[in-house]
C-alpha cells in the first residue's frame, strides 16, 4: 500500500534513545546526530512535533517500585523529559532549525507553556515545536502526551521512533520466530497487548484516526526512509 505524503507528524523518540552507547543520560553527540535527521524530514517542508520521553534520565514507575510515591516520582519524570526537550531544542538550533518547547508543566524561565494556537503559529512559520512534560499529570507516560499532541495539532501521524523496527507478534528479543507486521489494527494491538505504546495512547489514536508509524530511529537515515514510504516499519491503523 503506497503511503500517503504527511503534511504534519508527530515524532515521539523515546528518552532512551538520547543516552546513545550510554547506560543514562543525555550523550549530546548523538542528540546532534538525531537533530540532523529531524532537520532533514523538516527541510522536505514537512511541519513538525516532537515529543521526547525521560526514560534515559528518570521514570516514575521506577522510583515508585523502589517505594517512592508515584506522583511524586512522576513529577521527577515529567521534569527529565523537559530537560531532553531543551537538549533537543539545542542540537537543532545549532544546526539553524528554529524551535520552540512548549511544556504542560509550566516553567517560564526556560520554555512556553504548551498553547495550542501559538504551536499552530510556530509550525507556519517553520519551526520544529517540541512538547515537554508529557500531559502534564502524573500516571501517564509521553506515549499519551504524544497521541494527545498529536490529536490536538491534528497532525496526520504519529511516528514513534524505537529501538524495535516495528510490532512483532511475540518480543523478538526471546522469540527468534516472532513475526513482525506491516499494519496492524488499533484492536488487535489492545486486545493481545501489543508492545507499541501504552493502550491509552493506542485508544487515543484510534478514536482520532491517527495512524502509528513505529520504526527504528537507531538506524541512520531510517525517519526519511520511512517518510518517503519505504523502511522497515510497522504501520497500526483502522481495517489492517
Ligand atoms: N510522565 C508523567 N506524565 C506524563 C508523561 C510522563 O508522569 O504525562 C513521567 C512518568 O514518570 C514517566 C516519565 O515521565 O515514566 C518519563 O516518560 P516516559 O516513561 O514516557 O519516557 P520514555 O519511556 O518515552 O523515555
Amino acid at each position: 500500500m503506497p503511503q500517503p505524503a504527511y503534511k504534519r507528524i508527530l515524532l515521539k523518540l523515546s528518552g532512551e534513545v538520547l543516552m546513545g552507547n550510554q547506560q543514562f543520560g543525555i550523550d549530546p553527540e548523538f542528540v546532534a546526530e538525531l537533530a540532523r535527521e529531524v532537520k532533514a524530514a523538516k527541510d522536505t517542508g514537512l511541519q513538525l512535533c516532537l515529543v521526547i520521553g525521560g526514560g534515559n534520565i528518570f521514570r516514575g514507575m521506577a522510583g515508585a517500585a523502589r517505594g517512592m510515591d508515584r506522583a511524586q516520582a512522576d513529577y521527577m519524570g515529567m521534569l527529565a523529559t523537559v530537560m531532553n526537550a531543551l537538549a533537543m531544542q539545542n542540537a537543532l538550533e545549532q544546526l539553524g532549525v528554529d524551535t520552540r518547547v512548549q511544556s504542560a508543566v509550566q516553567m517560564d524561565q526556560v520554555c512556553e507553556p504548551v498553547i495550542r494556537r501559538r504551536a499552530e503559529r510556530h509550525l507556519e512559520k517553520g519551526r520544529v515545536v517540541i512538547f515537554a512534560a508529557g500531559v502534564g499529570a502524573p500516571y501517564f507516560t509521553t506515549d499519551s502526551g504524544a497521541a494527545l499532541r498529536a490529536a490536538e495539532m491534528q497532525c496526520d501521524a504519529l511516528l514513534k521512533g524505537t529501538s524495535v523496527d516495528g510490532v512483532y507478534d511475540s518480543d523478538p528479543k526471546s522469540n527468534p520466530d516472532a513475526v513482525r507486521y506491516d499494519t496492524v489494527d488499533y484492536d488487535r494491538v489492545l486486545a493481545d497487548n501489543l508492545k507499541v505504546m501504552d493502550a491509552s495512547a493506542v485508544a487515543l489514536c484510534r478514536d482520532n484516526q491517527i495512524p502509528i508509524v513505529v520504526f527504528s530511529i537507531r538506524e541512520k537515515g531510517n525517519l526519511a526512509r520511512v517518510l518517503s514510504g519505504e523502511g522497515t516499519k510497522t504501520i497500526v491503523q483502522k481495517g489492517a
